[in-house]
């Protein structure tokens, strides 16, 4: 049997873990009296909305694991598009430099 609940361990997650709280809606339940229900839960915005994923106590140091290498690997790309951004400006200023410097052809 396959075991389930255990994402492969490279999956990246985006968005952030907080605790849900929340009435169950029995009437007899402790949480009627304000003592509310709380399980983990993910949130994160999908096309401007903000959704919420709710999660099972095993899931949490999963997703905070994936969470956190979403954070690396977007730092990693955030880091190579600047890199990129520079290396073209450095290319155009040089051109431009020797545009300048080449006048008297
Ligand atoms: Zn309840």
């Amino acid at each position: 049997m396959p075991q389930q609940g255990k994402p492969p361990s490279n999956i990246l997650l985006r968005g952030s873990l907080f605790v849900l709280r929340r009435k169950c809606g029995k009437p007899n339940c402790h949480c009627a009296d304000g003592d509310l229900h709380e399980s983990p839960a993910l949130t994160y915005s999908l096309h401007g909305r903000t959704r919420i994923l709710s999660l099972r106590p095993k899931d949490v140091n999963g997703v905070r694991a994936a969470l956190g290498r979403y954070r690396k690997v977007l730092a990693q790309i955030e880091k190579q598009a600047l890199d990129g951004i520079q290396s073209l400006r450095r290319g155009i200023e040089q051109e431009r430099k020797g545009r300048l410097r080449g006048n008297r052809r």
